[in-house]
């Protein structure tokens, strides 16, 4: 770069690469060629342009000057790599005078062992072939403090490109390696409990899966969630529920190795990730089964909080397994799995531990496609209510029973038996009980006007959930006033299961129906808890025999005769109807009748069949 008077003009690195000398000369030196200059120069145009350049470089010397006392600290060393020359800010940054600095190598003075040699190769590789390296660098400060600096250090060599000089200019961002610390922790850890969040549980399982792949050993994803956590939130409070979380995450954590971890992944579910040490899936699923037992043996120390309270608390686990080549399980396919072993546990009653295999797996597949199917079936009016007839001590039908079936495309029928627990589990038993109730009342209308089918009655199954519904009352007698229904006529048939929780709300919801006038049947008696008790305070008109005690009839088993003949002896002192269920048998149905059984229900007297048949069937019989 040359100036219009010849003489070069130096960059600030030029100029301490040339000199190397302390600015006061070096404004000397320039105070002598600017004096050289004006005595040379004769023309005014060119002894004024020389004076703008005059204080263009003084300019320049004024700003490298500034520059050199900035906010950023600056050290040169020798071709030795000795330290020559530091500012104020070096002082400030490292706590080294510049007395104490010079003549030592920056490394002797701020090295913080935190960076091994490969580090330090690579810098001195890149100053080598660049001539300039930039980077982040922990150092540490005269007091002994670690450091966070921005260190860019620019190679200065002379024209024959021989070394001359480093420069180091440094900033402490300390601060800002504190700041992306604490965003780390917000990005990845539960504030809460401090243990990993989902997403960093979710990046370490992707981690640890390929890892275990590619090595073929096994490791172990545990889902651990506690059991009614709800109930502590809901009667103790928030800040109870939290000090629970922090204690439960502490005793998960104490029984973690430090290649493990453990997180929370929302509310009162944990996971832990074990990783991929084991080369046989079993000793995996042991080590697995250790941590579950050991943590649950952890839980049964009761949890002690402020004012002597403690909470007693379990937990269910579910164990997925994951590792080896041939099964490439995504990581969040392993925590579905996990969590499918899990729920089998709840489902079982809480408080234990449960591995998840692919039989589980298959079963919950279908079991979802069969809800979607039921879903569409219920919405498309697919379904259908076969009717069974129900016949007194003489044979003549008197009654039926609506029993729904799902006819598949394939035309197969689907028996309730198979869609009735998932409609229970999924909700969907109150649309399609709806429809149910729908259905029995239109056809109780349409028999109204037909002499034959006038005085039956038809009765259709309640399940325990449709039954708990608040508005079910309602719902009935709206049914009934819709279709004009002598209520009478339309008989509800329910479970002794609905009077396992509240006996009390099941008491006032049966009494309300029959203040309508509705009949009511108690189904399957005999396989619940059958107490006798409260069969006389319930208004039940008919109490169905279940059909196991009935099948063993014939062989005359003296503890089965005794629960039929009881029953029946049971109604007639009560004032109740007993219906026998599932009479197969001429030799069955003589039995029964024998000993007073009311009425009788069973493939004896008829299947159940499509409404059309059925109405076929008793219009052709004579009256
Ligand atoms: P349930 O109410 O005890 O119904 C009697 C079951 O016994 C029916 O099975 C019927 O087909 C069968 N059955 C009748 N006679 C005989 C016989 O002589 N021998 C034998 N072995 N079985 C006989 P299904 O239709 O498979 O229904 C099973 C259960 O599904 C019913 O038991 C009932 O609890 C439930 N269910 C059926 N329809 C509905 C409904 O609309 N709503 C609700 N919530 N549940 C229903
Ligand atoms: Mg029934
Ligand atoms: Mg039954």
């Amino acid at each position: 770069r040359m100036a219009p008077f010849g003489v070069p003009t130096l960059t600030w690195q030029e100029n301490l690469q040339r000199n190397a000398v302390p600015l006061a000369t070096t404004a000397a030196v320039v105070a002598t060629l600017t004096g050289w200059l004006a005595w040379t120069l004769h023309q005014r145009r060119q002894l004024r342009a020389a004076l703008r350049d005059k204080s263009a470089l003084l300019d320049e010397v004024a700003i490298l000057a500034k520059t050199f006392d900035s906010g950023q600290g600056i050290v040169i060393c020798d071709t030795d790599g000795r330290i020559i020359r530091v500012n104020r800010t070096f002082t400030a940054i490292t706590g080294y005078g510049a007395e104490e600095a010079l003549g030592h190598t920056p490394g002797e003075l701020l090295r913080s062992g935190r960076h091994g040699p490969d580090y330090y190769r690579a810098m001195w590789q890149a100053l080598h072939t660049h001539g300039y390296w930039e980077g982040d660098i922990w150092n540490r400060r005269k007091n002994g403090e670690i450091y966070a600096e921005w260190l860019a250090i620019s190679v200065v060599t002379d024209a024959t490109g021989k070394v001359r000089h480093y420069v180091g200019i440094f900033s402490d961002i300390t601060w800002r390696k504190q700041a992306e610390a604490q965003i780390e922790q917000l990005a990845f850890f539960d504030p809460l409990t401090g243990l990993a969040n989902r997403r960093l549980l979710m990046d370490r399982l992707e981690q640890a899966v390929l890892l275990a792949q590619r090595e073929d050993r096994w490791g172990a994803v545990l889902l651990v969630d506690l059991d009614r956590f709800k109930d502590i939130n809901d009667t103790a409070g928030h800040d109870v529920g939290d000090a629970v979380l922090r204690e439960v995450a502490r005793r998960l954590q104490a029984l973690l190795r430090d290649q493990d971890t453990a997180g929370r992944l929302g509310g009162d579910e944990f996971l832990v990730l074990l990783s991929a040490v084991h080369e046989h899936r079993d000793a995996a699923a042991l080590a697995a089964r250790t941590v579950a037992d050991t943590f649950m043996a952890a839980l049964q120390v009761p949890i002690a909080l402020e004012a002597n309270a403690r909470v007693d608390l379990t937990a269910s686990i579910g164990i997925a397994l994951y590792g080896s080549r041939a099964d490439a399980t995504a990581g969040a396919d392993l925590l579905k799995a996990a969590d499918l072993a899990m729920y089998s546990v709840k489902q079982a009653g809480r408080n234990g531990v449960a591995f998840f295999d692919p039989d589980m797996e298959a079963a919950v597949r279908q079991r979802h496609a069969l809800q979607q199917a039921l879903s569409a079936a219920i919405r498309d009016g697919a379904l259908q209510l076969h009717l069974q007839p129900q016949v007194d001590r003489r044979g003549h039908i008197v009654a039926a029973e609506a029993l729904l079936r799902w006819p598949r495309a394939d035309g197969s029928l689907v028996l309730p038996g198979e869609f009735i627990p998932l409609a229970e589990n999924t909700g969907l038993i109150l649309p399609l009980g709806a429809w149910v109730i729908d259905r029995a009342c239109a056809t109780l209308a349409r028999w109204q006007h037909q002499a034959r089918l006038a005085s039956l009655r038809l009765a259709i199954n309640l399940s325990p959930r449709q039954f708990r519904e608040p508005d079910l009352v309602d719902h009935v007698a709206d049914a009934l006033r819709r279709h004009a229904v002598a209520p009478a006529h339309l008989e509800l048939e329910i479970t002794e299961s609905v009077f396992l929780g509240d006996l009390e709300a099941a008491r006032q919801t049966l009494q309300r129906l029959k203040a309508l006038g509705i009949t009511l049947a108690l189904d399957d008696f005999g396989t619940g808890f059958s107490s006798l008790a409260y069969l006389t305070e319930l208004p039940f008109d008919v109490i169905k025999i279940d059909q196991r005690f009935v099948a063993r009839l014939p062989q005359h088993r003296r503890a089965d005769e005794a629960v039929v003949t009881t029953i029946i002896a049971l109604g007639h002192k009560l004032g109740i109807q007993i219906l026998a269920e599932g009479v197969e048998t001429e030799e069955q149905a003589r039995y029964l009748v024998a000993h007073g059984c009311h009425l009788l229900q069973g493939y004896h007297f008829g299947r159940p069949m499509p409404i059309e048949p059925f109405e076929q069937h008793i219009t052709q019989i004579a009256p």
